[in-house]
């Protein structure tokens, strides 16, 4: 039989949480994998494919953040949601910086979770309405989304589910400012009026790759009280 339901992996050591995510995510029709500790869900990981994991920070053994760089070298696409206890900024940029792809301060909304999951399952095949050339260049950069890779100055980098998507985005939408709720809603499905920083500090990560001066982007260009805008040219 095929089971073609989505199947996320959820590792949380608080049980009586774990089983409320667990209990809603069945009934969005999702197939869970749920595990207490990071060590257990590696072993899992490496022998099964995930669509999504969500990943606690707070764990006994081995970290969330530990965790996110080792889910990294397995498997270098998977989105990945990290649920960090403190809204302290070091937290959220120290798992964006290990390769998470969005986070949610406990205690979160039952909605707004359900709906960053939804966000971040939706495939990037129907994501995409016209596909972007393979092979974009700019730069000292060329960009294979489809096989989820690029060339840069520094050497080739794995690129993630959600780093494909806003680079589709950004490609497709060339030259224009494109307002930060937008993104935040099409890439990763958030609720309009969401208060975050995800987007910011994922775009510390595209200059990181791709930027000759990441501290003077001239690609990924800030359009001040509005977004961000692509630049093929850099200027
Ligand atoms: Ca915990």
């Amino acid at each position: 039989m095929t089971d073609d339901k989505p199947h996320i992996l959820l590792v949380e050591d608080e049980i009586h949480l774990a089983r409320g995510i667990c209990f809603n995510l069945e009934e969005e029709g999702h197939r869970v994998s749920h595990f207490e500790t990071a060590e257990r869900a590696m072993a899992t990981l490496e022998i099964e494919h995930f669509d999504l994991v969500i990943l606690d920070v707070m764990l006994p053994g081995m970290d969330g953040f530990q965790a996110c760089r080792a889910i990294r070298a397995l498997d270098p696409r998977v989105p990945i949601l990290l649920l960090t206890a403190r809204s302290e900024d070091a937290d959220r940029v120290e798992g964006l910086e290990n390769g998470a792809d969005d986070y949610l301060t406990k205690p979160f909304n039952l909605v707004e979770f359900l709906l960053r999951v939804k966000g971040m399952l939706r495939r990037s095949s129907w994501y995409r309405p016209e596909p972007v050339e393979e092979g974009y260049s700019f730069g000292d950069n060329e960009v294979f989304l489809l096989s989820y890779r690029a060339r840069t100055a520094q050497g080739e980098v794995d690129l993630t589910e959600m780093e494909v998507r806003v680079l589709s985005v950004f490609f497709r939408k060339e030259g224009q400012a494109i307002h930060r709720s937008d993104l935040l809603q099409s890439v990763w499905g958030y609720s309009s009026d969401t208060e975050t920083r995800t987007l910011d500090n994922f775009i510390v990560r595209l200059r990181k790759y791709f930027e000759p001066d990441p501290s003077h982007p001239i690609h990924f260009q800030t359009v001040r009280a509005v977004g961000y805008r692509f630049s093929r040219e850099g200027k």
